[in-house]
């Protein structure tokens, strides 16, 4: 997959293509990042790429000219992008939308600065998407974020195991982790962890992914499709409450 991020700062950006998976992605091939900067699209002198609005009123708007520029640039050396803009206003990214994008071929995400874009460059825009209803500064996280979470769901970055029993992909929060020492202050590893039982630790781990979402995220829970290891971790959980209410 090849994603490209538009943006007026480069270099804030660039890092994400530096570190952990996403870098080892990269190298494996599986994935390119291309950092374009807006200001080499336009055709000042000064290279500016905000003006004010019509209508008056506070901050400054993205110019219209430069996107223009460079998508014209971009489809005639690329082919035509799947065009993704950063934007409050969008919907908010969750992993159904992720695991739609990580099907793409190239994406440009589009970020965002000021007070926002001029509205005609709307009409280059595939879809808009928000990271959570607050207003940033600028759309360069949210591109990284973006970036970020489409990228796991690219088959070979990440475990598909690990994918799987990551919060959020059947309606679940993850379960706890734990590693070594197998005691610290009096806190031991969870018995069935360290049992040597396969099935006992898989009916642990959904047992505690369970509790975990009842407790913090029963919306989530009530969106989960109960298989026949839920039927065996709930009534586990029932008999472990039910000792402790005794
Ligand atoms: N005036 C705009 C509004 O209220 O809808 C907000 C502009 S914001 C200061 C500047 C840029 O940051 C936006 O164009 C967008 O690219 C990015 N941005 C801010 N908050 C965001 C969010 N929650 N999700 C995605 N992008 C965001």
């Amino acid at each position: 997959m090849n994603v490209g991020i538009l943006t007026i700062f480069p270099d804030f950006v660039r890092v994400i293509k530096e570190y952990g998976i996403i870098s080892k992605a990269i190298e494996n091939g599986l994935l390119d990042i291309e950092i374009f900067n807006l200001r080499d699209f336009t055709k000042e002198k000064h290279r500016v790429v905000d003006d004010y609005p019509f209508g008056g009123g506070p901050g400054m708007v993205m110019k219209p000219d430069p996107f223009f520029d460079f998508f014209k640039f971009y489809t005639e050396k690329y082919g035509k992008p799947y065009v993704l803009l950063t934007s409050p206003q969008g919907d908010v990214l969750n992993n159904e939308i992720a695991k739609e994008l990580a099907l793409k071929e190239r994406m440009v995400i589009i970020c965002g600065r000021y007070e926002g874009i001029d509205e005609r460059v709307m009409s280059l825009v595939d879809m808009e998407i928000s990271i959570g209803d607050y207003v940033l500064t600028g759309g360069e996280l949210p591109a990284m974020v973006i970036t970020d979470v489409v990228s796991r769901f690219i088959p070979g970055v990440v475990e598909d195991e690990s994918v799987k029993n990551d919060s959020f992909y059947n309606d679940l929060l993850d379960y706890p982790h734990y590693t070594r020492p197998r005691t610290i202050d009096n806190m031991p590893v969870p018995d069935a962890l360290v049992s040597g039982n396969h099935e006992e630790v898989d009916l642990w781990r959904r047992k505690e992914s369970i509790r975990k979402t009842m407790m913090k995220r029963p919306d989530l829970f009530m969106k989960h499709q109960i298989d026949e290891i839920d039927k065996k971790a709930i009534l586990m959980l029932f008999k472990e409450l039910m000792k402790h209410a005794q």
